[in-house]
């Protein structure tokens, strides 16, 4: 009896290490299964490694209280990553971006000296609550907070969601008062149809930069 109580909780514990894998981006249930068994085939050594390795860098990730987006390295009384902290970057431009793997994307192509904010996803169709998918509300303070910005740059995938995406916060912008007259542009005009910003190479990035409308 023992035995088998012990086997089904090493079954639950199975299961529960492949479902914490089908959550990662881009990963669905049979290649969850197989990191599990990649990981089981590993020795010890590797598994303690491979622990201490993700604590430690959470240990040195911090999440900017401006942009959201995660950066390691010093943090400052205000918690501001390097690029917020960074009075050279131009502050009257704010692109938004729905991950950090897009942020990272559009900084690597150099065509972008403003600044950022880290949506935290997009909105799938037919969802009718996005503000518990994505920051919203932070983007409205973040834009409430800086009279000195004079644009907006929406950079999301244009994809269905993207595009979803990309109108809600159009229209979410419209509620702020008419003091903020920011103006609205949409990187996706420059990228072709079912294009995702994090696979964008460089010379893309700065076409699509050059060819943004509002
Ligand atoms: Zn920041």
């Amino acid at each position: 009896m023992a035995t088998l109580i012990h086997k089904d909780v090493a079954m639950d514990s199975l299961r529960n290490l492949e479902d914490i894998f089908a959550r990662f981006p881009g990963i669905g249930p049979r290649q969850a299964k197989r990191f599990v068994y990649y990981i089981l085939s590993k020795s010890p050594s590797f598994i303690t490694e491979f622990i201490s390795l993700i604590e430690e860098v959470r240990k040195a990730t911090s999440t900017c209280t401006s942009c959201h987006r995660l950066f390691m390295g010093k943090t400052n009384p205000d918690s501001l990553c390097t690029i917020c902290i960074d009075t050279k970057r131009i502050q009257t431009t704010l692109m938004i971006v729905a991950r950090d793997s897009d942020f990272e994307t559009v900084e690597k192509s150099g065509a972008y000296q403003g600044l950022y904010f880290i949506l935290g996803g997009t909105v799938p169709l037919m969802d009718d609550k996005p503000e518990k998918r994505i920051r919203l509300q932070a983007l409205l303070e973040r834009i409430s907070d800086s009279p000195a910005l004079t644009e907006i740059i929406l950079s999301f995938n244009t994809t269905p969601d993207g595009e979803h995406t990309t109108n809600i916060v159009k229209k979410s912008l419209r509620t702020l008062p008419i003091t903020h007259n920011i103006a609205v542009s949409i990187l996706g005009r420059g990228l072709s149809t079912g294009a995702e910003l994090e696979y964008a190479d460089s010379e893309t990035i700065r076409n699509a930069l050059k060819n943004r409308q509002g």
